[in-house]
């Protein structure tokens, strides 16, 4: 059965061969296409740095349709990190590529670390705006609130 994840991108380092964090992000939605089918991507958004992190990130949310379950997605996006050479160990800081399951069709998703929807997500300009742009209309479980609502409450 295939199932509809909204994940959100973002990168703020330079890659090798890809280039600047725009283009890493541009050549990470390509690859998701390996994960399932690429159904809607946003347009690349810039955000400023947070937490440890010293350089702006550029932020895109995607949809997948995809015949894995949430735990075999994440195993997929981490692969794909992994492939995009991120540094681990720093919680908030420069990353090649940062990969999260933000929303799941079928509801809620808890198994080890995993928890899907996001747990910070409602709070992060820089995931909802990218959001927005695709999945505007997509209601929180947890809350009842669409991706529209959401991005207007933080103002
Ligand atoms: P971070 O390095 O801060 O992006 O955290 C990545 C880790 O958070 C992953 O290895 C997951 O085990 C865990 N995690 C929990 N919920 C999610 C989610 N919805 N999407 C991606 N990773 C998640």
């Amino acid at each position: 059965m295939s199932s509809t994840f909204l994940i959100a991108l973002g990168s703020n380092r330079r890659h090798v061969l890809y280039g600047d964090p725009r283009a890493v992000v541009a050549a990470a939605m390509e690859e998701c296409a390996a994960l399932g089918t690429v159904s809607a991507r946003s347009p690349i958004m810039a955000s400023e740095p947070m937490g440890a992190a010293q350089r702006r990130f550029a932020n895109a949310a995607c949809l997948i349709e995809s015949e894995y379950d949430p735990a075999a997605l994440l195993a997929g996006l981490k692969r794909l990190e992994k492939e995009f050479g991120r540094r681990r160990g720093q919680r908030w800081g420069d990353r090649v590529l940062d990969l999260d399951i933000i929303l799941w069709s079928e509801g809620r998703y808890t198994s080890g670390a995993l928890t899907v929807p996001h747990r910070e997500f409602r709070n992060r300009d820089f995931v909802l705006k990218p959001a927005n742009a695709i999945a505007g209309w997509w209601r929180d479980p947890i809350t009842g609130l669409c991706i529209r609502h959401l991005l207007a409450r933080l103002g």
